[in-house]
């Protein structure tokens, strides 16, 4: 099976320290009891716009990182060749940053990692992390209502639930990356657990989760995530 080069193009593995962690064995968190807050710092992480505006300041910094260094393949200088988005219920990024190779006989194209794609869906990348933390412990109506808010539908819901027990799980990423949790993050229980781990509360702690699932976001790693 082909290895995935995580981290940058080039087949590095680079990832980065998941920081402080909660004490104890997440597996032992008890289900269904919901902090009050939660729902409000989740809420208020979707609607900050310096939080918006630091993510997108990121991107920026990564494609001019990626643009700088030229084609992977033949050196050749990148010109622009944005991706379309029209991502739902979260910061309106119509553009996902990405390039393409100047030289007539490469045209390569080359799609830098980013904190606010995750993958191809209409989904910001927070958006997907912040959904599960703010239904976590819900009543269904509660937790409709969320859903109806975001635009998003329970089967995407369930999906997403699936994906990061299935193809996540078993990704190169996070078999390179689950060793550096301590307390390891319970894999039945993704991606709450992972969320705790990160102690997504305070907001420069979600940039740092949208910076440690970076190594994901790239077209080449959709590829084996099946995103
Ligand atoms: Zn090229």
């Amino acid at each position: 099976m082909l290895s995935l080069g995580f981290g940058d193009q080039s087949g590095q593995v680079n990832i980065k320290s998941p920081g402080s962690l909660l004490p104890g064995g997440f597996c032992s968190l008890s289900h269904g009891v919901k902090d009050k807050n939660e729902e409000t710092w989740c809420q208020s992480h979707l609607a900050d716009q310096q939080l918006h505006q630091l993510l997108e300041k990121v991107d920026a910094d990564l494609a001019e990182e990626a643009c700088q260094q030229g084609c992977l393949y033949c050196e050749g200088k990148l010109h622009r060749a944005d991706y379309d988005r029209k991502p739902r219920g979260g910061p309106q990024w119509e553009r996902r940053y990405s390039f393409c190779c100047a030289q007539e006989d490469c045209r390569r194209r080359r799609t830098p990692e980013s904190v606010r794609f995750l993958g191809r869906r209409v989904y910001a990348g927070l958006v997907v992390v912040l959904i599960t933390a703010m239904i976590h412990g819900l009543k269904p109506g509660r937790v409709r209502r969320i859903r109806e808010a975001l635009q998003i539908d329970s089967r995407t819901l369930k999906r997403w639930r699936q994906w990061w027990l299935d193809n996540f799980v078993r990704s190169s990423f996070w078999k390179a990356a689950r060793a550096r949790f301590m307390p390891l993050v319970c894999e039945q229980r993704l991606p709450l657990s992972l969320w705790l781990s990160f102690k997504l509360e305070q907001r420069d702690r979600l940039l740092a989760v949208l910076e440690f699932l970076k190594p994901i976001t790239t077209p080449a790693a959709w590829k084996e995530l099946a995103m």
